[in-house]
Parts: structure tokens; C-alpha cells; sequence
């Protein structure tokens, strides 16, 4: 990488080159315990990536006291992990079915008060036209939702939900009904 001379220190002379050295190791590595980076893999759907992104949310749930809910703290570890996996679930959830997707996902309205471990879809909604639930189409969603149906990135949020082994997902386009806000 070429810099410029005001970004480099009084002894250097331009023109000059800063090199970026990335050290990775192996998970099965003598050195990984002492070197943290690993190498990017190239798909993060792979069984590898799921089952690391599993691992790390058992330990933020189970071992972070900083990640619980203000609903778990002070509570002995064993109840604590319980409470921070179960929130009262929002007015609508999709069930996205069993973990090996023999069900299609279908919108569901839990009874209030209902606990649950559910994962919330953050998204940037894009051009039109949006895969919404309005109230024409609310009855359909109720019954079912077709996995073809969905643009990727839902898609994607059911793989992983199911992958975690979680059985509701929230997406705000799906969950709030679009034309009674
Ligand atoms: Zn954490």
C-alpha cells in the first residue's frame, strides 16, 4: 500500500510502502491458542461456520454476565442461562419449523406472556417490490409461507434460525402487518 509523505513518520522519505502482514492459524494449529485470526471462510453457510457461530452463542448466553438480560441478573448460573435464552415473544414470530425444514415456515401468533428464544432479522429492505404481510394476505401468511416464495435473505434467516436450532424468527416486513401502522 502506497502512502503519502504526511502520513508517514519524520524518519521515512516518500515515496515509501506500508506491507500489512495477516497472521491466521488453524483451528487445529499447535499455535492457535496463540494466535486468534482464522482464515476467512469461503462460504459462512458452511457446516464448519454454522456449528462456530453455534459455539459462540452458547458461550455469549452461558458465560457472558455482561450479555444477560436484566431479567436473568442475580439469578444462580443454571436459571440465569434459562431466563437469558427465553424472552416474552413479540406479538407475531415466524415458526420456521422443525431443524430439518420438513415444514414450511408459517406466521404465528403466540398467546401473550408466550417465552421463547427467538433470532430477529436486521435488513435493509431494498427496491420494490417488498415481501411484506398486509392485511390481504395475513390469512396466507398464517398458513403458510412458500420457502421459494421469499427473496434470499429470508431465505438465508431460515437456514440459520433452523441451523441454531431455534424454532421462531422475527422479520419486521413479515411480523408487523404493513397496512395497520
Ligand atoms: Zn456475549
Amino acid at each position: 500500500m502506497r502512502v503519502c509523505n504526511q502520513c508517514l513518520p519524520p524518519s521515512f522519505t516518500y515515496p515509501a510502502f506500508l506491507i500489512y502482514i495477516t497472521f491466521y492459524a488453524d483451528d487445529t494449529a499447535a499455535t492457535s491458542g496463540l494466535i486468534s485470526g482464522r482464515k476467512v471462510a469461503p462460504c459462512s453457510g458452511s457446516p464448519h461456520c454454522l456449528k462456530l457461530a453455534q459455539h459462540w452463542l452458547s458461550s455469549c448466553t452461558s458465560l457472558h454476565v455482561e450479555c444477560q438480560p436484566p431479567s436473568a441478573l442475580g439469578f444462580p448460573s443454571s436459571i440465569a442461562k434459562l431466563l437469558s435464552l427465553n424472552h416474552p415473544l413479540p406479538t407475531r414470530v415466524i415458526d420456521v419449523g422443525p431443524s430439518d425444514g420438513s415444514r414450511s415456515p408459517f406466521l404465528w401468533v403466540p398467546q401473550v406472556g408466550k417465552m421463547g428464544k427467538y433470532i430477529t432479522l436486521s435488513h435493509c429492505w431494498g427496491p420494490l417490490p417488498h415481501f411484506t404481510t398486509t392485511s390481504h394476505n395475513l390469512a396466507d401468511r398464517l398458513h403458510g409461507i412458500r420457502l421459494a416464495d421469499l427473496p434470499k435473505t429470508f431465505r438465508d434467516a431460515v437456514a440459520i434460525t433452523r441451523a441454531l436450532g431455534v424454532r421462531y424468527l422475527w422479520i419486521d416486513s413479515l411480523c408487523i402487518i404493513q397496512d395497520d401502522i
